[in-house]
This record gives structure tokens, sequence and C-alpha cells, in this order.
């Protein structure tokens, strides 16, 4: 009789023991403890024993009852403590999205540049960064020591080439291939030594030069006031201001009112009310011959402007070296 109630136990330790989830310990509970349960009925089973058996059954047959009870239990709550640890992770939060790259500011405002020319009829031209002094200098009316190569603060890489100062030598190598009419916009990094708030060794110009019959100043008027208007906002006001480009003449460098304080006077505009964003000019004759253009019957116009300073004035920035440091925090602002 106690082999029978210990066999009885036995079994039921290992079907426990297999059991997974919460039904099945429930069902085995019930099977062997139940009203009608296996151990249940062993008890009641009991009196029908010859009574000299009974005591002993008895006993075994409670400690077995008492023991399963404390094992059912303790695998419920087993499986309720495993299950709570799964509750730590919420499959309903949103997935972690890797982070999308984005452009840099100053790629982002060169291509709204050359969007918005491209949408009047300009190409896009590009040239080589490291340039003959001819294409440089020579060709765009700056012949050796001409005192006009003081204005630029010029990497030499030898006597006869240099880092490009300016995208204009573009212009040159362009007019040298093609006949007019043309009409190309060429942005790219420009080189000067030269470093503070305002400017690095390495910054972005965009160059345009049109070229046609009858092109007069009104047409660089309209033209360049077209562009600020998309560039800026189409109330911004401009102003044509009288200038020196040995390259151009007239010449011409165009203002913008202050958008920092709207033409009353601030730090930013130096108290003038306004900014300065481009320069411009009809190309000179001189830089038409070296192209071997019919300066009697062509005319043209010629701009460029500086593309950290468009972005600055765009963006309320006030030291350009931000674009170069790679700060994302700055950075991920456009
Ligand atoms: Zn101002």
């Amino acid at each position: 009789m106690e082999n029978k109630i210990e066999h009885i136990k036995n079994e039921a330790v290992k079907e426990l023991a297999t059991a997974s989830d919460k039904e099945s310990i429930k069902a085995l509970s019930v099977r062997y403890l139940g009203r009608k349960g296996v151990i249940t009925q062993f008890l009641r089973n009991i009196p029908g024993l010859p009574p000299e058996e009974r005591p002993v059954a008895g006993k075994k047959a409670n400690e077995a009852k008492k023991f399963l009870d404390a094992a059912f239990n303790e695998a419920l709550k087993e499986l309720e403590r495993a299950s709570a640890a799964d509750d730590r992770i919420d499959v309903s939060l949103p997935g972690r999205t890797p982070s999308r790259g984005f452009l840099h500011p100053i790629t982002e405002i060169t291509r709204q540049i050359c969007d918005i020319f491209t949408r009047l009829g300009f190409d896009i031209a590009e040239g080589p960064e490291v340039e003959k002094d001819y294409y440089n200098f020579e060709a765009l009316n700056i012949p050796k020591n001409h005192p006009a190569r003081d204005m630029q603060d010029t990497f030499y890489v030898s006597e006869d080439i240099v880092l490009r100062t300016h995208t204009s030598p573009i212009q040159v190598r362009v007019m040298e291939k093609q006949e007019p009419p043309v009409r190309v916009i060429a942005p790219g990094k420009v080189y000067r030594c030269d470093s503070d708030l305002t400017h690095t060794p390495m910054f972005h110009q965009v160059e345009g030069l049109l070229v046609d019959e009858n092109i007069s100043f009104g047409d660089l008027k309209g033209m360049l006031t077209t562009f600020v208007h998309q560039m800026f906002d189409t109330r911004t006001s401009l102003r044509f201001r009288p200038s020196f480009f040995p390259f151009t003449e007239p010449s011409a460098e165009v203002d913008i009112l202050c958008v920092m304080c709207r033409g009353k006077g601030c730090r930013v505009c130096s108290q003038t009310g306004w900014l300065e964003v481009l320069g411009s000019g009809m190309v000179h004759p001189a830089v038409f011959e070296y192209a071997k253009y019919d300066t009697a019957r062509y005319t043209g116009f010629a701009f460029g402007m500086g593309v950290e300073r468009i972005a600055m004035l765009k963006y309320g920035i006030d030291d350009i070296r931000k674009f170069f440091e790679n700060d994302f925090r700055f950075l991920r602002q456009f």
C-alpha cells in the first residue's frame, strides 16, 4: 500500500516536470488532487483497507497530497515569475529606426542655387581646383604684377600653378570651348590663405556667366533680382552698388536688406542695414578677347557668390567655421 501511494506521487512529479504551461499544471492538479483525483480516490478507499494498514496508508496519502499540492503551486508561481520577467520587454514599443543621412547645409544651398539657375536655362559647368595661373588670373584680365592679385591671398603650388582662388576660371574654360550663346553656372571649392570668423582657407563659390547678343546691364539686374527673390524671399529688397572687379566693367555688388534688422542697422550688417550677397558685372571686353569672342557682336554678364555666405545669411549663422567642424548637433538642424 505504501508502495502504491509512493508510485502515484512519483508519477505526478514526473508529469509535472514535463508540464510547461499553466493549463497543463492545473489539469494535473485536478487529476491528482481534485474531487475525483487519484489521491482523493485513494483516501476514500482507506476505510476499505485492513484495519492495521489504515493509519500508515492515511498518513502516507496525506503527506503525498500535501507534497503535490505544494509542488503544483510552486510550479505555477515559477511560471508567473518567468512571464513577469518577459513583460519587461514591451513588444508594443516602436522599433529603433536607424538614423538617416542628410545633406550638409553647404551641399544643400549649392543645390538650391544651381536649381534656381538651371530653371532659368543655365547649364552646370565644372573645372579643376588646381588651376593654371593663366585661367585663374591672366585670362580674367589680371596679368602678372597687376595690383588686383593682392585682393586675393593665393596658395601657389608652383610659379604657374595655383589653388584656384575663385570659380571664375571655369568661365574662361567654358568660353574657350563654346561659342555664344553661353549660359553656365559653375559651383565648386575655392582656396584662399585666410582664416577668421567669416573666412576659411577653403570655401565654396558659385559662378555664373551669360553671353549672347544684346545682353545689357538690365538683363543682369533682372536675372539677379529673380535669383535673390527665389533664394531668400520675394519681398527681399536689394540694391546694386558700384564696385570693381578686373574681369567685369561696369561692376556691381548686390546687397540685400539685412535679414537680422530689416535695415535698421545692427552688428551683423555693421550698422549699414545692408548685406553683400554677390558680386557681378558686364564681362570685360579684354576677357572676351582672351576667349576670341567677337566683342562687337557679343556682350554678357558674370556673377559670383560665396555659398557659405548665402547659407549664413539664410540661416542666421555667425561663424563660418561651424560648417567645417562636423558637429552633428549643428549640422542636424538643416
Ligand atoms: Zn542688420
